[in-house]
């Protein structure tokens, strides 16, 4: 098939790039011109395991450029650019309009029928009330005779976005119609998953059920955490003995600083938003949220305990990614703890192996490391993302606070985790 895949961020450009190496021809388009001469050079603009690898080895099966033309001489369009959110937690959909418009006037100049995917998260609702309108608005066409519709959820962890995209537990496909249906069903006929087909509104809610739910398992466990750290039990024993209910499962269960990344937070913000929009409660999911605000912070709590007074001490963090393996630092769980060391007047030094580049903006004054091993050297050091290489590190001498249960750390002088 021909695929045109809008957005090549982390969703776009791994989609883009696993169609390929399924054998499809893919056309990525963004509006951003460093991006696309990267992709065009078989460099990805973003750290994700195999994707340079995907890039290089498919090139004859991927372009980039920033023209919608390109869209004309493909089948479907897979649309998945950003849908982050505005200051009050709703759900900024500016650019997912903004490409619908360029999609649509695209499509008017097109002879034949084609599919259009919405892929990026979007509240139930949003395609058939935005999308929709706008694309027929636009076109000049008729969505489910001239144009096909449907939401097709992503559910990838960035750092193993590959495999997740290959191998997905499951495919959610949401229609609008039978032409969609049906080139849908061919193109994801060699996955072995269950495909759920559904209607476009289930289809966007399963998406922010989904992220909801896994963020409140971290929130419950986080909860769970603070009691065990109480009584002096230990949450990851509690863990593994609720994870082997089979109606529970182990995922999601290890208790630490808390949630971060693109798409937990935003998520659970816009589904309260929405919530409220809809005058319906969402006490689970807001007090989801305000566990995961105060728990980065109980981490500088537990410091204090022993440095009161942070002022002019040196703090080591271990991480600023929002989870080993990616270089996405958006709403790491490093950000509120650096500020709080700030707000207190520490000096902070900082490594991680990804994301200094992408922190440096936000933090421009703070010393980052040139390795790992030169943030030791530090009144304390805070363990805030589990990159493999700090498993190698010699704690021996050091003050360690854990958020995330490096079992290596234990061997630190002094050692304290923030739920054990
Ligand atoms: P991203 O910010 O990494 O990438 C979005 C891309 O869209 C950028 O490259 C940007 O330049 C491009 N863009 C913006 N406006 C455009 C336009 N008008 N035309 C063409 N390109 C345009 O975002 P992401 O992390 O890939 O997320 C995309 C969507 O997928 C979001 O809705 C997100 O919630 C969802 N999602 C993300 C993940 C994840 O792990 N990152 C997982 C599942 C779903």
């Amino acid at each position: 098939m021909n695929i045109s895949i809008i957005g090549t961020g982390y969703v776009g450009l791994v989609t883009g790039a696993c169609f390929a190496q399924l054998g499809h021809h893919v056309t990525c388009i963004d509006i951003d011109p460093d991006k696309i001469q990267k992709i065009n050079q078989g460099i990805s603009p973003i750290y994700e395991e195999g994707l340079d690898t995907l890039l290089t080895t498919y090139k004859d099966r991927i372009t980039a450029t920033t023209e919608y033309q390109a869209i004309l001489n493909t089948d479907i369009t897979f649309l998945c650019v950003g849908t982050p959110s505005n200051k009050d937690g709703s759900l900024d959909t500016s650019y997912l309009s903004e490409a619908t418009i360029h999609i649509a006037q695209i499509l008017k100049m097109k002879k034949t029928t084609h599919v259009m995917v919405v892929k990026s998260t979007v509240l139930p609702g949003t395609t058939q009330e935005i999308v929709l309108p706008l694309l027929e608005q636009h076109s000049g066409k008729k969505v489910g005779i001239d144009i096909g519709l449907a939401m097709n959820p992503e559910f990838l962890k960035e750092g193993v976005a590959i495999q997740d995209f290959l191998k997905p537990d499951r495919i959610v496909i949401g229609l609008y119609d039978e032409h969609s249906r049906k080139i849908l069903r061919e193109l994801y006929k060699d996955f072995t998953c269950p495909v759920l087909e559904t209607t476009l509104s289930a289809a966007e809610m399963i998406k922010y059920a989904s992220n909801a739910f896994l963020a409140t398992k971290i929130s419950f466990i986080n909860e769970i955490g603070n009691l065990c750290k109480k009584q002096g039990i230990d949450t990851y024993d509690v863990a593994e003995g609720m994870g082997l209910d089979k109606r529970i499962g182990r995922a999601f269960l290890d208790a630490g600083i808390g949630w971060g990344g693109s798409c937990f937070p935003k998520d659970v913000d816009a589904l309260i938003s929405w919530a409220k929009q809809k005058k319906e409660p969402a006490r689970i999911i807001e007090q989801t949220k305000a566990v995961n605000t105060d728990q980065p912070l109980r981490l500088v709590k537990i410091l204090q305990k022993h440095i009161p007074q942070l002022k002019g001490k040196t703090i080591g963090i271990l991480g600023l990614a929002f989870k080993p393996d990616t270089d996405d630092i958006r709403e790491s769980r490093a950000i509120p703890i650096i500020t709080e060391l700030l707000r207190n007047k520490a000096h902070v030094k900082a490594y991680d192996p990804q994301a200094m580049k992408s922190f440096t903006q936000l933090f421009p004054t703070i010393e980052y490391c040139s390795s790992a091993t030169e943030v030791l050297s530090s009144d304390a050091v805070l363990i805030i993302t589990k990159w493999k290489e700090f498993t190698t590190l010699d704690y021996t001498g050091d003050l360690v606070i854990d958020g995330r249960r490096l079992p290596e750390a234990k061997n630190a002088k002094t050692y304290e985790g923030v739920c054990w």
